[in-house]
């Protein structure tokens, strides 16, 4: 199994690495640019090549980009809209020279404008985004729609808003990353076997669960259906020890890469989490 976590690339992307071998990954996560911001400083070409060699060089691989939260595809409001597809297009540039296999993007929030015409405003943002930065069909799947918990506006808490962006997008084929934790308090229950076995079998039916290509892996401090986007540490959340281990007890679910988002001040927090999850993973009963 892969596992990995988010790891900075504050003062240089060879932090990045040095974090992510440090920790024994075997995929990794980060952001581009600043997350908090809608610019974004452009990665040098040379800093980059570095990178790379050092991620073959260890194996990680895929690596995941995550866009910026500010990124709102689904605003009705235009100013918004517009830098969100600038930004958009500015982290599928960055992928590109990065060779970074995935982007994990938030749906977005329709801010009052209802679901259905957030999600034509999303598929419409992906296609010009996609178009303005050159991205190539051979990049493909490069864009990953995750689901979130669904607070306040947020569209991509059901597994029917992913479907209806993919099916609305139709010069761009696009991807899916789930988040354990957003599931949950989204109402997913997928820490009893029955409710596991239920929610895949829609996911299945609705997306295909050949589109999921990364799981974020979080514990819930909200309880299920609680909406609350807030991650807890492996084991110490409402999914809890159990909940993971029938995660992990999906066959479907252990080949495809577990990212952690978990909290942490420091390196020893990702340890931590690390050990925890890999336990939890051999000690799943797999079916
Ligand atoms: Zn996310
Ligand atoms: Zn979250």
């Amino acid at each position: 199994m892969k596992f990995g976590v988010h790891v900075s690339r504050a003062g240089g992307l060879h932090n990045a690495l040095r974090n992510a071998v440090e920790l024994d990954c075997s995929t990794i996560q980060m952001f581009a640019g600043n997350p908090r911001s809608l610019r974004s400083n452009p990665i040098q070409e040379n800093e980059a090549f570095d990178f790379k060699e050092g991620l073959t060089k260890h194996n990680i691989e895929p690596l995941v980009i995550h866009a910026p939260y500010l990124l709102n595809l689904a605003s009705p409001k235009e100013e918004i809209y517009e830098l969100s597809i600038q930004a958009l297009a500015r982290e599928i540039t960055g992928c590109i020279t990065l060779n970074a296999d995935y982007l994990v993007i938030h749906p977005g929030n329709h801010l009052g404008s209802g679901i259905d015409a957030g999600i034509a405003r999303i598929a419409q943002a992906i296609e010009n985004a996609a178009y303005i930065a050159g991205l190539k069909h051979s990049n493909e799947p490069l864009i990953l729609l995750e689901t979130v918990s669904g607070a306040g506006t947020e569209i991509g808490w059901a597994f029917q808003h992913q479907r209806d962006i993919m099916a609305a997008t139709d010069r761009v084929s696009l991807g899916v990353c789930l988040d354990t934790c957003h599931m949950f308090a989204a109402g997913y229950d997928i820490v009893t076997e029955e409710g596991l076995a239920g929610t895949l079998e829609e996911l299945d039916r609705l997306l295909g669960v050949s589109c999921v290509k990364i799981i974020h892996a979080n514990d819930s401090v909200g309880v299920l259906g609680s909406r609350i986007d807030r991650h807890a540490d492996i084991g110490f959340g409402e999914i809890g020890e159990k909940g993971f281990r029938v995660i992990f007890g999906d066959s479907r679910l252990r080949s495809i890469p577990f990212i952690l988002e978990t909290p942490k001040k420091t390196i020893e927090d990702d340890r931590r989490n690390l050990a925890v999850i890999k336990r939890l993973a051999e000690e799943a009963v797999v079916k």
